[in-house]
């Protein structure tokens, strides 16, 4: 069902509601003072634009949107939309091939580290503590 605009007089101003395409046309209770709204037509745009925006009801710099007051006008016109109403996606799950890719880099990135380790490398090139040769402490043999 797509999303429609409407326009209240007494108020003088604009909400949002998802109606049938066939209903689209009578008008709808205003969410402020609940008198019929008749809906907007494009020729009508002329004069509710104002600010490049149509003004909003009610006119605290809140919008409404399928009956709830948000902050922002709906962007897109599909009322599941709204970038308050809806809770953020999930984000999707990696595919297989993105955990073994994963895997494998980890791994290999392990066995370098234990490479470098036996040999006394850094991953930098550097040689580590291990590397070098601790010389033996000279024995001194006191009679
Ligand atoms: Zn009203």
């Amino acid at each position: 069902m797509p999303l429609y605009e409407y326009y209240c007089e007494p108020c003088n101003g604009i909400f949002e509601t998802i109606r049938q395409m066939r209903e689209a046309s009578e008008p709808v209770p205003c969410p402020e003072c609940n008198r019929d709204a008749p809906r907007i037509m494009s020729s009508f745009a002329a004069f509710t634009f104002r600010d490049g925006y149509p003004r909003r009801l009610p006119d605290k710099g809140t919008y409404w949107h399928m009956g709830k007051e948000v902050k922002k006008r709906a962007k897109r016109m599909s009322w599941y939309d709204h970038p308050e109403l809806t809770p953020p996606k999930a984000k999707p799950r990696p595919s297989k091939h993105d955990t073994t890719v994963q895997t494998e880099r980890a791994a290999a990135r392990g066995k370098d580290l234990r490479y470098r380790d036996r040999w006394g490398v850094d991953e930098r090139g550097f040689r580590t503590v291990k590397a070098k040769k601790v010389k033996p402490a000279k024995k001194t043999i006191t009679p």
